[in-house]
């Protein structure tokens, strides 16, 4: 199930990537690396990652979204408007809960906290859950990596071994159709990529054939990048979250001092080796840049063979955005935004789904799919 139109309209698609929904879903990513922390739904065919979010104006109840007229005070239900509800028109499943959530390793350690579902098919795992940039002076402001470590519901390091095992089993009882594996920053000049291409290498041995998409700060070593082109990834993220030097700065004092003259070179050597429209990158809404500026930048990436997956800002529990009070976007904007981009890539001829795997391929955290992109 790759990244696909769901047939909702831009505007909607833009309102419940920022608001969210009322529900409860069987496979909800806790918070933890990246800017995501949705419930994950099933819609036409296609992946739908939401914010579940109690306060917000949109249900999903029997298998429908609707909106209504839900008053919320201090948190507290103070009218249930059924009554006045609109139905949005939209068929929505919740994923149900994987198989391979109810195994362990020989060893003991349970799948679930090895690698998570994602939508209905696509199998996640970030393969080293510290980073080197969790200080609170550098850490970006959106990222909660290390608390799922701390709330007990992951493991600090997956093996390369772990990794294989679980996508084998994924694969086998739960249909698994790609997989993405990121990293938090470690202290190595490879920034981590080296231990990527060994679970790269495990996973493909297990499991042939299954595409796999790696996500990484760009290497001090470009060599690191051929290597994971090697290992057997199809598929490279490399994610800047934005191009704005002031955002860059405030929201990711660590990551932000990389110079941008690395992510372009970094950019270009993966277009290189993976191919056009096989490399992306992040570009976070909301972090207060101004809207045509990143667009202009999404075109300057597009025009490197970059796909830039535009997302909304999400504020998870445990973030300094969270605790500093940060909104997520105007809808408004991100609507403008991310159909500005979409047809940037309609015109290039780079769709999301051709990546074969990673965020791209999946869409369900973007609205892209729903401007073309
Ligand atoms: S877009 Fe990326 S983070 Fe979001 S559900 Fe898909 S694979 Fe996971």
């Amino acid at each position: 199930m790759s990244s696909v139109d769901l047939g909702i309209p831009l505007a909607v698609r833009a309102e419940l990537a920022v608001r969210g929904v009322r529900t409860i879903t069987a496979v909800r990513r806790g918070p933890g690396a990246g800017p995501s922390d949705d419930g994950h739904l099933v819609v036409d065919g296609g992946n739908l990652a939401l914010p579940i979010d109690p306060g917000s104006p949109y249900i999903l109840r029997d298998g429908r979204i609707f909106e209504d007229d839900l008053i919320l005070e201090d948190g507290l239900i103070l009218k249930d408007g059924r009554a006045g509800e609109r139905d949005l028109g939209i068929v929505a499943e919740p994923v149900t809960r994987p198989r391979f959530y109810d195994l362990s390793t020989a060893d003991g350690v349970p799948y679930r906290q090895i690698a998570l579902l994602h939508g209905a098919d696509v199998l996640a795992s970030t393969v080293v859950q510290t980073c080197i940039r969790y200080a609170e002076r550098e850490r970006c402001r959106f990222c909660a990596i290390e608390e799922s470590l701390r709330a007990g519901s992951t493991v600090a390091a997956k093996t390369p071994e772990h990794l294989a095992e679980v996508a084998a089993a994924a694969h086998r009882l739960d249909g698994v159709r790609q997989m993405v594996l990121t990293t938090g920053t470690t202290a190595g000049p490879d920034r981590g990529a080296r231990h990527l291409a060994r679970c790269v290498r495990a996973v493909r041995a297990a499991v042939p054939g299954l595409p796999i998409q790696v996500q990484i700060e760009p290497p001090g070593d470009l060599s690191s990048i051929d290597e994971l082109h090697a290992a057997g990834a199809s598929a490279i993220g490399i994610h800047v979250e934005s191009l704005d030097e002031a955002a860059r700065r405030s929201w990711m004092p660590g990551k932000g001092s990389v110079p941008m003259a690395e992510y372009e070179a970094a950019w270009d050597r993966a277009v290189a080796v993976f191919g056009r429209n096989r490399v992306s990158t992040y570009l976070l809404i909301g972090l207060g840049e101004d809207p045509d500026e990143l667009v202009a930048g999404a075109a300057g990436l597009i025009g490197r063979g970059v796909y830039p997956f535009v997302v909304p800002l999400r504020v998870l529990p445990g973030t300094l955005a969270d605790r500093d009070g940060a909104r997520g976007p105007d809808p408004a904007v991100v609507a403008d935004v991310t159909g500005r981009v979409g047809a940037l890539l309609r015109d290039a001829g780079m769709s999301g789904a051709d990546q074969g795997a990673g965020c791209a391929a999946c869409g369900a955290c973007s609205a892209l799919p729903a401007a073309g992109g």
